[in-house]
């Protein structure tokens, strides 16, 4: 009989846990032809979230949790958990329900064919998300897809079903600056795409304020594609050949009418204009170099605190 590990980053979960555990307890009992690990992964959450973990993990051994001691990010989470699975297939999905659990049956079945080594989801629409975000999310894959050789699907979810082989692909990437979506990517092998209507999360509030949407973006852009250093240097070309015409001009305009192109106005828009320039492109370079430095310590990716599983 194959095992299915689900894996599902919890944060402050403590309101959808008990429709979790149903659903859940629903899907495992129509999919009697597989045994099922669930990985519960709490990200140091503030309210009962554990404790929930702990009485599920009591009560019925499938359930399993790790406890991180600080929030280390839903990416950090979904990392341990592949890491602590042990299925020959591996699901990630979130608490939040927003994954439809029962869609698990049709992908097993799709992956089970062999034809696929996963079966990955996106939402059809944005239906129930603030206008703001949904442009700004719309931006940005398109503009990410525009810059990176890997594909980054708009409206994809981390909800899939991978086999053994492609978690283990996945573990290969050691890097700390996680960006999942575009790792899932990076490894490659057939993955087929599932489109579902988007549902609202079922209690609670997102977890993920805009803020951390922003700077999960910078991080994505800059760990999966170069375009934007070689658009800086790009940019530094232009300006310089910007500065010789000008220079020719000057030196033109001087021979022709024995008089100096006047002094302060031009002077100045040149300086701010080159300023500018030099700080966009610092700025790159620094984002860059703030992965690197972050990459080059090494630091673990997650500490557990306390956790049902076996080290
Ligand atoms: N999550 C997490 N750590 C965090 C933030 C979120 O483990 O720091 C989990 C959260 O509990 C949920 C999933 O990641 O299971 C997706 O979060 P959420 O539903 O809040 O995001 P949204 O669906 O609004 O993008
Ligand atoms: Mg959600």
């Amino acid at each position: 009989m194959d095992l299915i590990s689900l894996i599902i980053p919890c944060y402050n979960e403590q309101e959808s846990i008990p429709h979790l555990e149903k659903a859940l307890n629903e899907l495992t009992s129509s999919m009697s032809e597989v045994n099922f690990e669930i990985i519960l992964v709490d990200n140091c959450s503030e309210d009962n979230t554990l404790k929930m973990m702990k009485e599920l993990h009591e009560k019925d051994n499938r359930y399993q949790y790790i406890s991180f001691s600080r929030n280390f990010g839903k990416d950090s989470s979904m990392y341990a958990g592949l890491k602590a699975s042990k299925g020959d297939y591996v699901a990630v999905m979130d608490a939040d329900l927003q994954d439809p659990p029962e869609l698990l049956k049709e992908m097993y079945a799709i992956v089970k064919t062999g034809e696929y080594d996963c079966v990955a989801t996106k939402r059809g629409d944005r239906k129930g998300e603030p206008w703001l975000r949904s442009v700004l999310a719309r931006m940005f894959y398109g503009l990410m897809n525009k810059i990176s050789s890997y594909e980054i699907v708009d409206g994809a979810r981390d909800f899939r079903l991978m086999t053994r082989q492609m978690v283990n692909g996945i573990l290969k990437l050691e890097e700390s600056e996680r960006f999942t979506k575009g790792i899932f990517s990076w490894v490659g092998f057939r993955t087929k795409w599932l489109t579902f209507e988007n549902h609202e999360r079922v209690a609670g509030e997102t977890k993920l304020p805009m803020k951390s949407a922003f700077n999960y973006a910078i991080r994505g852009i800059v760990a999966f594609s170069t375009v934007p250093l070689v658009m800086a240097s790009g940019l530094g070309i232009l300006v310089f050949f910007a500065a010789i015409l000008y220079t020719l001009y000057v030196i033109i305009f001087q021979l022709i009418t024995h008089e100096a192109v006047s002094g302060y106005p031009s002077l100045m828009c040149v300086m701010l204009f080159g300023f500018g320039v030099i700080m966009m492109i610092l700025g790159v370079i620094g984002q860059y170099m703030a992965q690197m430095y972050l990459e080059i310590k090494n630091r673990p990716k997650y500490i557990i605190r306390d956790t049902s599983i076996e080290q």
